[in-house]
């Protein structure tokens, strides 16, 4: 395959949808696959696809190429565990081919860190400066229970593995009411401690799983003023057109996120668009609009073809989102967060 040239002159023009929201950062899901089963990510026995209906490496390299030709500054790679499909290596190696050309500002990753204490030094060596490394616990038995059977050590080598080799670590935990809420601060402490920022995700109504959603859902605001009556939160002007907003906490000094997509309405800022491990395009995390890309480019399509197609999603991106916990017995999008891509 001749790898897709960034700089074609299609790309002249960025992705601007019809409210005038520039795309420039894209998420890319390289697998549905996974070692671990988080339980407010998958069911226990989850069916997956079939390998035909996955795109190949040389297929997400060529999509994602596209959009760096399209102006898209930031790719983060993700699953699905991204660290467990074959061959992944190759695509961080070819990807970094536009780092070094300028047309991309940052590739980045997020993963489970299981395969972190192996892989680390060729992330780094690939370009990849910084990853997001999800973590909901330090209790080894409750990582287990909530992982459905991952081992603690393993990540927590991950984490040590990537911060040996230069890379830049941010710990994500989803706040679960039962299970890890009184555990948070803890988790805060221990990450700022290493020189880690921290993000804290608020359970998404998103595919079925086994447990009521609505039982392990905790509003970030109660959890903001619970921390704010023992330490001193300042807001940070930083936003990277997503969900998450920050804060620095002044007892640890380091930085706290709160990604809130229930409670509060990001959507027009909103900057991203992400790609399935099948190749649909979803320019709304909270809408079932898609585009099939991988129709387009097994199709036969040319780039100019593939181009036009981006461009058309793009321009229907809708104004919003729809999430609402309150009717999410039924999850408010049917497709899991290990296809979308979280
Ligand atoms: N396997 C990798 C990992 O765990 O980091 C990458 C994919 S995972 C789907 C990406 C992020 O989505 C993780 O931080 C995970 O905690 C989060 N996530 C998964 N299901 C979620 C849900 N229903 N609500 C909120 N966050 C969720
Ligand atoms: Fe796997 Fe990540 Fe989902 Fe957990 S959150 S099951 S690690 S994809």
């Amino acid at each position: 395959m001749t790898p897709y040239d960034a700089s074609s002159p299609q790309g002249s023009r960025g992705l601007t949808d019809s409210f005038g929201r520039t795309v420039t950062y894209l998420r890319v899901s390289v697998t549905d696959r996974c070692d671990l089963r988080c339980v407010y990510c998958m069911s226990e026995h989850m069916t997956f696809l079939p390998k035909v209906e996955v795109l190949t490496l040389e297929e997400l390299d060529r999509i994602a190429s596209a959009f760096v030709g399209l102006g898209v500054k930031k790719l983060r790679i993700t699953g699905g565990e991204p660290l467990v499909r074959k061959g992944v290596m190759g695509l961080f190696q070819n990807l970094g081919r536009h780092l070094k050309s300028g047309a991309l500002e940052e590739v980045t990753l997020t993963t489970n860190g299981t395969q972190l204490a192996q892989l680390a030094g060729q992330l780094a060596d690939a370009g990849v400066k910084r990853v997001n490394v999800s973590l909901d616990t330090l209790k080894p038995d409750l990582f287990r229970t909530l992982t459905r059977g991952g081992d603690l050590a393993k990540v927590i080598a991950g984490i040590d593995a990537a911060q040996a080799a230069g890379l830049s670590v941010k710990i994500n935990a989803v706040a679960l009411k039962d299970d890890n809420a009184a555990e948070l601060p803890d988790l805060i402490r221990w990450a700022h401690g290493r020189g880690a920022d921290m993000t804290l995700i608020e359970t998404m109504p998103m595919g079925e799983v086994d447990a009521d959603r609505t039982d392990q859902y905790l509003s970030l605001t109660a959890l903001r003023a619970e921390l704010e009556s023992f330490w001193t939160l300042r807001d940070l002007a930083v936003t990277t057109g997503g969900p998450a907003r920050y804060v620095e906490v002044a007892e640890t000094g380091g930085r706290l996120g709160f990604i809130t997509p229930l409670s509060h309405n990001f959507c027009e800022a909103c900057n991203r668009v992400r790609l399935t491990c099948t190749g649909t395009l979803h320019t709304c995390l909270g809408r079932e609009d898609a585009a099939d890309l991988r129709a387009v480019i097994r199709g036969g399509a040319d780039d100019a073809d593939l181009i036009e197609a981006i461009r058309g999603a793009v321009d229907a991106k809708p104004k919003g989102h729809d999430f609402h916990i309150e009717r999410a017995s039924a999850p408010a999008v049917a497709r899991h967060m290990s296809t979308t891509g979280g």
